[in-house]
């Protein structure tokens, strides 16, 4: 059997960041502040974040070098592996040749701390000792704990209640680390006794938890706000998964053909597919098909409107321009797989605007359905999230076997499902339903987003 998986080592690990920004062929739409209309600049955003991400989230230059610390910190789990699906593939009896990135070798599961330890590290490098954030399930806020520990800051996480009191599992993690966790509405800030005073029994939601984490960053001197998707900056930290699977491809004498990969806010979609896309933009790789998939309850990219919005649900952020279902969309309680996020980066709207990249929205059970029979065949329990991956690649793959053609597809297998078992439990005892956002819903959503001319 030919290899099964390709391992780099320490010494391959990537020393720079690539920002796709410098090889668009358009100008990206710049982030509108809602009350002047006007581009915003640094000075808007400096009281929440570090200045080096803020410049990072506009440069231009093509390489960004990666501070020795971060790398530093990266070798606990980097290079990760890029393994070939040898089982699927026999079990699809396909000709197609299956590879994934596996991202859930880090600390906290998942590719988030790729982003979480770099914007620890600036942080920490221009004087702030705490950083806030927000986390529905505790993927993010676990991977920012895990961060934060790492270099001597204080992590406070305002985390979702009902997510809080239902998934302990994330918070303990998170506490282990050193993270303090707050559920949200919490009384420890103004957005949060507001809501509170009108409904003490609040379930909290991602948009309450934001507001409540940026209120603290803004407000203290010492505390620095963290954002875990969608910004350019940390689709850029989540690129080395895509430098070294280029590596890794380089090793194996081979290129593939169709990349694809889940998006909520599509940070881990872009850190795996933009290194490749830049090859697609030079003319390098021009054949190559890159696909996004998403969730039939939050179909963003498919069914959304390239609009202004808001980034949050309480409609305090600024505007920026991206495939959206309107901020005050709530995703319905049955859906199961994540990937909840009303909007998309707006990097990856840019793309899939001038039609450089597909998407496509896939239905649950399909999508458990896919993650069970990976999880047969290679072993490792997927995340809902990347499991609409996993879909689309037994999709291609079976199209392969139609036709008889021996195409290499690779996805990034984002994290494990470990903490998502009561998911799989529910798909396992046949309790999921499909659920397709119906378009009146999405039309009310989107008639109150702000005209921006
Ligand atoms: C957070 C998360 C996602 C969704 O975020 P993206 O920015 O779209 O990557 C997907 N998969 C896993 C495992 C996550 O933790």
């Amino acid at each position: 059997m030919p290899e099964t998986k390709v391992v780099l080592t320490e010494k391959d690990l990537p020393t720079h960041w690539y920002n796709i920004q410098a090889d668009l062929p358009f100008p990206l739409p710049p982030v509108i502040h809602p009350g002047t209309k006007q581009p915003i600049g640094p000075q808007d955003l400096a009281p929440l974040f570090p200045m080096e991400l803020i410049k990072q989230e506009v440069t231009q230059d093509r390489w960004v070098e990666i501070p020795e610390p971060v790398r530093d910190l990266y070798r606990l789990w980097r290079p990760s592996p890029l393994y070939r699906a040898h089982r699927l593939e026999q079990a699809l009896q396909t000709p197609a040749r299956i590879y994934y990135k596996w991202e859930g070798v880090s600390p906290a599961g998942s590719h988030k701390p790729n982003t979480a330890v770099a914007q620890a590290f600036y942080c920490r490098q221009e004087g702030a000792s705490r950083i806030t954030t927000e986390t529905g399930a505790g993927q993010w806020g676990s991977a920012l704990a895990f961060a934060c520990n790492a270099f001597g800051l204080e992590s406070k996480v305002y985390m979702v209640k009902v997510s809080y009191e239902q998934k302990p599992y994330r918070r303990i993690m998170m506490e282990t680390w050193g993270g303090k966790v707050v559920p949200s509405p919490s009384p420890e800030t103004r957005a949060g006794r507001a809501i509170l005073a009108k409904d003490p029994e609040s379930p909290g939601s991602l948009g309450i938890a934001i507001s409540e984490a940026v209120e603290e960053a803004a407000i203290r001197q010492d505390t620095k706000y963290s954002l875990g998707s969608v910004l350019n900056h940390v689709l850029m930290h989540q690129t080395v998964i895509g430098l070294e699977a280029k590596r890794q491809f380089e090793m194996l004498g081979e290129y593939p053909d169709v990349l694809v990969g889940c998006v909520g806010g599509g940070s881990s979609f872009a850190g795996f597919t933009f290194p490749f896309i830049q090859d697609k933009l030079s003319g390098k790789a021009e054949a190559l098909r890159v696909v996004a998939v998403e969730p039939t309850a939050c179909p963003s990219l498919t069914k959304g409107k390239y609009l202004y919005d808001f980034g949050d649900t309480a409609g305090t952020t600024p505007l920026i321009k991206m495939y959206t279902l309107g901020h005050s969309f709530i995703p319905a309680p049955i859906h199961a797989g994540g990937l909840r996020y009303h909007g998309m980066a707006p990097l990856v709207c840019a793309l899939y605007d001038h039609k450089i990249i597909e998407a496509v929205a896939v239905h649950q059970n399909p999508i458990f359905e896919a993650a069970v029979q990976f999880a047969r065949c290679e072993g490792i329990i997927p995340a809902p999230e990347p499991a609409h991956a996993i879909r689309v690649v037994v999709k291609e793959a079976l199209r392969c076997r139609q036709r008889g053609e021996a195409k290499t597809i690779a996805f990034v297998l984002c994290g494990h499902g470990h903490f998502d078992l009561g998911s799989y439990q529910r798909y396992l005892a046949g309790q999921l339903e499909d659920y397709e956002l119906p378009q009146s819903a999405i039309d009310q959503a989107l008639s109150l987003v702000p005209k921006v001319t």
